[in-house]
Order: structure tokens, then C-alpha cells, then sequence
């Protein structure tokens, strides 16, 4: 049976890959640590754990609206009210299966065949993905290390062209945790704004910023940057969610409209259970997302100075999500290997510890490890790698 083309030139997933492969050394008894994870390692709150039990007792077990119910979309109303300062009706709202997949409908309802999406490296893997399987073509801006990785105005400005249809701005990143300052976003705005090149703020890890730092949506810095940008956020990452698969998109009601009518024939709703737990998510306490932030804090900042201590490792330091995405090019060399991919391969088979090569975010002298799991783990493994170095200089 031949393959449609459009999964013909899909791209599997690297973190996928690295996992299935720790997976099978795991089965085969070795002590295999996983710095992959993208999901935080705390459980989901009790109080949305009961919420969610609590409804399918009293029978909310059936469908609900194709684009999510009402007094969720009220929930996220209010949500980007008090964390973003801005007004939204519930027709600009819709509820999606995760954020991945509020993306995914997002691109199918505005790109058209040929249409060009700018997107920064190094980027979320599924992003380029996504754009392609809507017909779009992704086009690549590199995030500079020396400039935190972040593209500035003019690098957009040189990629725009007559097909540009959307930006996709993602801060704090994944797999960088740049954040991407005020200023920063209104010249980037600016550009977007000129050429009318809709803007895709990927929020999804705004609840997890370090140091003091803020996270600034694009859409707050004027009412015409609102209209000009769609937010993508969930739960996923904020409040533990990720088996929830609850996200939403925030923006144009034509947007919505159309991304609504295509949920209706793909997905008819997200789960009705997880609704009801995200309605308690958001409008329930929030200092367990306080809590798991602080955490995440206290582990960057060990897990940070202990990185950059191995050698030939150098790294920006984060302010947000949980990944730490050093420069490993030096150590690659002088352990006598080509590549990153080879090099972390090679570390996952002689010392048990996965790790996502950068190749895989468009970064190919970067690899990724994940904070989201114990900090015993994570020293272990960063104590795993550094006997590998030495053993191997
Ligand atoms: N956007 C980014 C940058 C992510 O890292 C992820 C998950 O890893 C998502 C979106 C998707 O999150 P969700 O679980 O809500 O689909």
C-alpha cells in the first residue's frame, strides 16, 4: 500500500527515537537515566484530580460543544484577563486536545498550499511538522547562542518574503527556556504588523519562568498586536497535565470559527473529563503552580553551575521551561567523535544516560536534558557524562 506523500515527508520525532531506545535498555535491566522528559515529573494537583471525578459522577461523561464548553472558555476568559491583562469574548476561544493539537488545527485553517511560516531555530520539533502537513513551507531564521538564541527584527525582516503568512514565536522556548524581553517582541511585532504576518505565541511554559524574570505575551504590547496574534497555551505544563491533553487558542473569532468547524470533523471534543479538570485548573487555587515552579528553580540552579562545570560544555543559562540546552561541540571533538547525534548515542549506550541531540531542534551542536525529573538523577547523570568525557580525551 503506497503512503499518502504528505506522511511520506514527515520527520519522526528525535525525542521519541531517544526515548524508545532508553526504553529497550531499561527493559533489558540497566539503570538507564532519562533527561528526555518533556512533562513535568509532579503529579496533577488533587483538587482537579477530584473535579474531574467528581463530574463523571454526576454524569458529565457524554459530548460537549466541538470547541470546548462554556464555562471553560469562561475560565480561560478570565485567565488571560488576570495574567495577561487582555479582554477576550468566549467566541475568540477555542478548547483543543493539547496545545500540539490547537497548533495543528491552527495551521489547517490559515495556511494555504505554499503559503511560508517563519520559524526560529532552534525550534519546538513538531512546529516545522505541522506547517508542512497544512502545505505550508517552513522557513528557518536562526536564533543566534550569542543573542540567547532569540531572533531579533532584522533577522525576521531579511526572511519575510511576498508568501510569509505566520511567525511562530515561542517564549519561553523549548528547547532553549529563552525568554524573549518587551522590547524585544514590540520590534518583532512591528515587523509582523507591516507585512501582516499573523503571529503564532506558542505560551505554553509562561507559568515556569526563573530568576525574576516576566513573561510578556506579544498580544499585550498594543490592541493592534492583539488582532494580529493568535495564543496558543494549556495545562500541560503549568498545572502537570500532560495526559490531559487539554489546550486553547486565543485570538481572531474568524480563526476560531474555522478551527472549530475542523475540530468538529476531527476530534468532535476534547475529552469531556479533562474539561471538567480544567475548569478547576484554572479557576481553582493556583499555588500548586507556584510550587512546582519553585522547584524547577531550585534544581536549574544546581543542575546549571554543575553543567557548565564539565568540559568543553558551555551553556546560556535559561529563564524559563525545564531544559538546559548546552553547546557540547568542544567535548564532541575532544572525546574524538563527528557528530552530536553519534556522541549522544554513544553516552546513552556506554553510560545509560539519554540525552535529545540538538539536530532534532535545528541545533546540531546543542543537545537537550530535561530538569523534570529528580535532582539525584540529574547529577547522577551529569556525573555519568563526565567520566565519559574523561575516559574518552
Ligand atoms: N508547544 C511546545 C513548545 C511544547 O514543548 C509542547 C509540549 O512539549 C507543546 C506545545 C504541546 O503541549 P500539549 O501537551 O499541550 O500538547
Amino acid at each position: 500500500m503506497k503512503l499518502a506523500k504528505r506522511v511520506e515527508s514527515l520527520t519522526p520525532s528525535t525525542t521519541l527515537a531517544i526515548t524508545a531506545k532508553a526504553n529497550a535498555l531499561k527493559a533489558e535491566g540497566h539503570n538507564v537515566l532519562a533527561l528526555g522528559a518533556g512533562e513535568p515529573d509532579f503529579n496533577t494537583p488533587l483538587h482537579i484530580i477530584e473535579a474531574a471525578y467528581q463530574s463523571m459522577k454526576e454524569g458529565y461523561t457524554k459530548y460537549t460543544p466541538s470547541g470546548g464548553l462554556l464555562p471553560l472558555k469562561k475560565a480561560i476568559v478570565n485567565k488571560l484577563k488576570q495574567d495577561q491583562g487582555l479582554s477576550y469574548d468566549t467566541s475568540e476561544i477555542i478548547v483543543g486536545t493539547g496545545a500540539k493539537h490547537s497548533l495543528y488545527s491552527l495551521f489547517q485553517a490559515v495556511v494555504e498550499e505554499g503559503d511560508e511560516v517563519i520559524i526560529p531555530i532552534p525550534y519546538w520539533v513538531s512546529y516545522p511538522e505541522q506547517v508542512k502537513l497544512a502545505g505550508g513551507i517552513p522557513v528557518f531564521v536562526e536564533g543566534k547562542e550569542e543573542n540567547q538564541f532569540k531572533i531579533t527584527a532584522a533577522d525576521l525582516e531579511s526572511a519575510v518574503s511576498e508568501r510569509t503568512k505566520a511567525l511562530i514565536i515561542n517564549s519561553p522556548s523549548n528547547p532553549t527556556g529563552s525568554l524573549y524581553a518587551k522590547e524585544e517582541l514590540q520590534a518583532i511585532g512591528e515587523v509582523c504588523l507591516k507585512n501582516d504576518i499573523l503571529i503564532v505565541s506558542d505560551e505554553i511554559y509562561e507559568k515556569l519562568i526563573y530568576d525574576g524574570a516576566k513573561h510578556i505575551s506579544i498580544a499585550e504590547i498594543s490592541p493592534e498586536l492583539k488582532e494580529q496574534t493568535i495564543i496558543i497555551n494549556g495545562l500541560s505544563k503549568s498545572h502537570s497535565m500532560t495526559g490531559w491533553r487539554i489546550g486553547f487558542a486565543a485570538g481572531n473569532a474568524k480563526i476560531i470559527k474555522a478551527m472549530t468547524n475542523l475540530d468538529s470533523h476531527s476530534t468532535s471534543n476534547p475529552t469531556t473529563t479533562s474539561q471538567y479538570a480544567a475548569i478547576a485548573a484554572y479557576n481553582g487555587p493556583q499555588e500548586p503552580v507556584e510550587e512546582m515552579r519553585t522547584a524547577f528553580e531550585g534544581r536549574l540552579n544546581k543542575v546549571y553551575e554543575r553543567l557548565i562545570s564539565l568540559p568543553g560544555v558551555t551553556c546560556v543559562k535559561p529563564h524559563g521551561a525545564f531544559y538546559l540546552f548546552p553547546n557540547v561541540k568542544e567535548a564532541v571533538k575532544v572525546t574524538g567523535f563527528t557528530t552530536v547525534d553519534e556522541w549522544v548515542e554513544a553516552i546513552l549506550e556506554e553510560e545509560k544516560v539519554a540525552l535529545v541531540p540538538g539536530s532534532g531542534f535545528g541545533a546540531p551542536d546543542n543537545v537537550r536534558l530535561s530538569y523534570a525529573t529528580s535532582l539525584e538523577t540529574i547529577m547522577e547523570a551529569l556525573d555519568r557524562i563526565e567520566s565519559f568525557i574523561e575516559r574518552h580525551s
